[in-house]
């Protein structure tokens, strides 16, 4: 099996906050800390809603920083999932510039049949026994499985870094629907990353990705740039990948 693991030290992170949104530092500060740590690719991510309107500032920003830098420079967008139909809270496509290249798609609540709950109110529902684990597990996986079907470049963004929350545990995630989700994901073409910030998803749940050959994105979900490239769950996962392969 050919594994599409990034080469040791990690020369990539794949999503980087900016002042865009809700990081600390600006896009071309990134871009040096970026320099300062060896990258040789870095995504510019920022949160957006369907009411956004900076992004074609945003687009014109990270390409003035191309011509400032030998760092390859991706402009992502990062948004939630809204509900069971995979529908993510972003501008309509006509308002999306075209430097925009890829969305990153984000369990930051529950999306269910109907729309998005709160972490509080489905732990509550959970431990008052009115949805259980396998219905939750169930409302991600296929909120997540549903918007890979898209012309635009998807990634899966920090999957199941909501289960905490929750209090589900990775562990007992469904394997034959993640199974299930890594199949689309190779069907359709799109990604899934590594995220240091939330130190997830586990080894275990990749694995079904690694044995389709989907490439894995490794990021650090940097709010700031003194953590950009700077990686320790990520290498245990890619290390625990790589042993199986
Ligand atoms: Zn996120």
């Amino acid at each position: 099996m050919s594994t599409p693991l990034p080469s040791q030290p990690i020369r990539e992170d794949m999503q980087v906050h900016s002042t865009f949104s809700d990081g600390a530092d600006p896009i071309e500060a990134n871009v040096r800390a970026a320099e300062a740590m060896g990258l040789t690719r870095m995504t510019c991510m920022d949160h957006v809603r369907i009411g956004t309107d900076w992004l074609p500032a945003y687009v014109a920003e990270v390409q003035r920083m191309r011509e400032r830098t030998q760092v390859e420079l991706i402009c992502g967008i990062e948004a939630k999932l809204l509900d069971t139909t995979g529908r993510l809270d972003m501008p309509a496509d006509d308002e999306i510039p075209d430097g925009v290249q890829v969305v990153y798609a984000a369990d930051h609540q529950v999306a269910m049949d109907g729309g998005v709950r709160h972490p509080d109110a489905v732990r509550a529902a959970l431990e008052a026994g009115e949805l259980t684990a396998a219905e939750v597990f169930s409302a991600l996986i296929t909120s997540t499985r549903e918007c890979l079907d898209s012309p635009r470049d998807i990634v899966i963004a920090h999957f199941f870094s909501i289960l905490p929350k929750l209090g589900l545990d990775e562990a007992g995630a469904p394997l034959d629907e993640i199974d299930a989700l890594a199949a689309e994901c190779a069907r359709t073409g799109q990604r899934i990353e590594v995220n240091e910030r939330y130190r997830s998803p586990s080894a275990r749940t990749l694995r079904p990705f690694v044995q389709r050959d989907i490439p894995l994105l490794v990021s650090t979900d940097s709010h700031r740039a003194g953590t950009i490239g700077r990686y320790d769950h990520c290498l245990t996962v890619l290390r625990e990948l790589s042993v199986d392969a």
